[in-house]
């Protein structure tokens, strides 16, 4: 079997409209490069007629791959089983509906030839979206990069390309709930951006209810910060300063003769409980860290190249 040099994998839900255009722009611009290329599209349990389509479309050309998921699983979730899908050694993944511009793939694949692993899709504007989602994700970028360690990088998103190992170390990974984006920062490896102004949809409307968002925009804090669960610790030990500092105020006026009324003493006494509760509380939540830091079950390390190395772990 020829190898393939470029897999380009899209999630597509109830896009009927997008995917004839997609087609239409991606596979010329593709068949310019002059090498071997696939197109994997996962349907994601679409209603409309994403199935027929896709099916046609692999009948007459047998570089279109086709996956039809049994229900709607999430986009993160069709990504994964077009990068298990994909045998590519450089593997561009994008959105169905051409806000991903197909020409600024061709400038990944450039920086790819560079030596670059994961090469990011950064968002300078984004012209075609709505208020509410521009300043939603902007914050959600922003509080995510500030929490996330090793820091995700802020205004991207799932279009990307990935080098054949960088595919392999995200597979690596056995999560279920998964943000692909925040993984790639994970990874490792020479990773590089390239910068797009980002449309408005093509055609239709956009298939992410505010659920979805909000379940995406969870499962990337949860699966890649501990900060939520060390909260309750900092507060804690910031109450306990307070209350300790009112505790000292309070005897050292006493000791000057100037007499509170009891009822003051309310104040430290109530505030040193809770410090006490969130504490304790804190500390049981960096095992709960821990335990899930195991139950994730990443890889400890991803090995980038041996040099000189015999025992073979494969
Ligand atoms: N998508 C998917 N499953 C879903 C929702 C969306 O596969 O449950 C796909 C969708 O077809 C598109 C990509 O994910 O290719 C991004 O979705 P959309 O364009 O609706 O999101 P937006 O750009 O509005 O954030
Ligand atoms: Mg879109």
């Amino acid at each position: 079997m020829k190898k393939i040099k470029y897999s380009v994998v899209v999630a597509a839900y109830n896009e009927e409209e997008s995917l004839p255009l997609f087609f239409s722009k991606v596979i010329p611009l593709m068949e310019t490069l002059g090498e071997t290329f696939e197109i994997i599209v996962v349907n994601d349990g679409s209603g409309d007629k994403t199935e027929e389509i896709l099916a046609a479309r692999c009948a007459e050309d047998k570089r279109v791959k086709g996956i039809n998921f049994s229900r709607n699983f999430g986009q993160q979730a069709a990504l994964l089983a077009g990068l298990e899908e994909c045998c590519g050694e450089a593997v561009i993944v994008m959105d169905a509906d051409l806000q991903d511009p197909p020409e600024v793939a061709i400038e990944m694949i450039e920086k790819y030839k560079e030596g670059y692993d994961i090469v990011h899709g950064r968002r300078k504007k984004r012209p075609g979206e709505s208020v509410f989602k521009k300043v939603t994700a902007r914050a959600y970028y922003r509080f995510i990069h500030r929490i996330s360690n090793p820091k995700v990088p802020e205004n991207v998103g799932d279009f990307k390309l990935y080098s054949r190992r960088a595919v392999n170390a995200i597979l690596s990974l056995p999560e279920r709930n998964r943000l692909i984006r925040a993984q790639a920062a994970w990874v490792g490896f020479r990773q590089t951006f390239v910068e797009f102004d980002r449309p408005a949809r093509a055609v239709g409307e956009t298939k992410y209810t505010l659920k979805k968002m909000v379940k995406l925009a969870s499962d990337g804090i949860i699966s890649n910060s501990y900060y939520p669960l060390y909260l309750s610790l900092k507060a804690g030990i910031f109450l306990g300063v307070i209350s300790a500092a009112a505790f000292v105020t309070f005897i050292i006026l006493a000791l000057c003769r100037v007499y509170l009324p009891l009822a003051a003493w309310l104040f430290p006494t109530v505030t040193v409980l809770f410090a006490i509760h969130l504490t304790i509380k804190g500390l049981t939540d960096i095992y709960t860290a821990r335990i899930y830091d195991e139950v994730k079950g990443r890889p400890a390390y991803v090995i980038k190249d041996k040099l000189n190395c015999e025992k073979d772990h494969d």
